[in-house]
C-alpha cells in the first residue's frame, strides 16, 4: 500500500481548465471514492495518478516522493477501467497474464501471479475460457485479475461496475470490497452511484467541475454535508 498526496493539482487542455487546484490525500491503505457529475474531471484525476496524463501544475507525491514526471509502469499503480478492454482471442489466462507482459516477468513467475489473482476473485475454473464464454461480471473480474498481478500499492478504479446490470453490480461491489481487505494496497475508486460510495468508502471526494467540494467520511458527508450540491449529491436531508 502507498501514501498518495496531491498538492494544488492543476491540468489545462489548451486553454481550457480542467481541474482547478486541487488538494487529496490518500492514507495507507485507504479506500478513497471520488464522486462528482459526470466531466466534473474524476477520470483525468486518476489518469494524472497513473502518469496517462500529465501534471499542468502541481505535485503529485506517492509515499513521500513526488513522481510527476516517472513514468505509468514505475509508479506502483494499476487502473481498472469502465471499458475493459479484454482481448477476445486470448484465454482468460493469458488476458490476466497480459498484465505482466511489460514487466518482462519470468514464465514460472507469471503463471504463480495468475494462479494467485484467480484465486483471489474464485475464478481458477475459468482460466481456460474465452472472453466470449464470460459473462459480464467474470469478464469485469478478468480486468482486476490483469491488475492485481502487478502487485501494485495502489489499485485506481474507473466506474469498473457501471456496464453491470444492477444485481450484478452488488455482487462485484462486495468483492472489491472483500479484495480491499484481502491485499495490502490502497484504492481510489470513481463512481457516480451512491450505494457504493457509501458502501466502499473509508474517506469520499466530492468533486463538482474541477475543485473539491468536501472531503470526509460517507457518514460526514451524510449527516454534515458542507452545501447542498454535497447533500444533493449523497442524498442526505440538509
Ligand atoms: P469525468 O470523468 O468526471 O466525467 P473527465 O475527467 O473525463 O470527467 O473530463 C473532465 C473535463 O475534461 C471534461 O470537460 C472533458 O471534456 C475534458 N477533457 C477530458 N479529456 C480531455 C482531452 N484529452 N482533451 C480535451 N478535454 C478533455
Ligand atoms: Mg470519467
Amino acid at each position: 500500500m502507498a501514501h498518495v498526496s496531491l498538492k494544488n493539482v492543476r491540468k489545462s487542455f489548451g486553454a481550457t481548465d480542467v481541474i482547478k487546484g486541487v488538494d487529496i490525500e490518500v492514507e495507507d491503505g485507504e479506500f478513497v471514492v471520488f464522486v462528482g457529475p459526470s466531466g466534473c474531471g474524476k477520470s483525468t484525476l486518476l489518469r494524472m495518478i497513473a502518469g496517462l496524463e500529465d501534471i499542468t501544475s502541481g505535485t503529485l507525491e506517492i509515499d513521500g516522493k513526488v513522481v510527476n514526471e516517472v513514468p505509468p509502469k514505475e509508479r506502483g499503480i494499476a487502473m481498472v477501467f469502465q471499458s475493459y478492454a479484454i482481448f477476445p482471442h486470448m484465454s482468460v489466462r493469458e488476458n490476466v497474464a497480459f498484465g505482466l507482459t511489460i514487466d518482462g516477468t519470468p514464465r514460472a513467475e507469471k503463471q504463480r501471479k495468475v494462479q494467485e489473482a484467480a484465486r483471489i476473485l474464485q475464478m481458477e475454473h475459468l482460466l481456460d475460457r474465452r472472453p466470449s464464454q464470460l459473462s459480464g461480471g467474470q469478464r469485469q473480474r478478468v480486468a482486476i485479475g490483469r491488475a492485481i498481478v502487478r502487485d501494485p500499492k495502489v489499485f485506481l478504479f474507473d466506474e469498473p461496475l457501471s456496464n453491470l446490470d444492477a444485481a450484478l453490480r452488488m455482487d462485484m461491489r462486495m468483492e472489491i470490497g472483500k479484495l480491499h481487505q484481502s491485499l495490502d494496497a490502497s484504492m481510489i475508486y470513481v463512481t457516480h452511484d451512491q450505494v457504493e460510495a457509501m458502501t466502499l468508502a473509508d474517506k469520499i471526494v466530492v468533486l463538482k467541475d474541477g475543485q473539491v467540494m468536501q472531503v470526509g467520511s460517507p457518514m460526514e458527508l451524510y449527516h454534515n454535508p458542507a452545501n447542498l450540491f454535497v447533500a444533493g449529491f449523497l442524498g442526505a436531508p440538509s
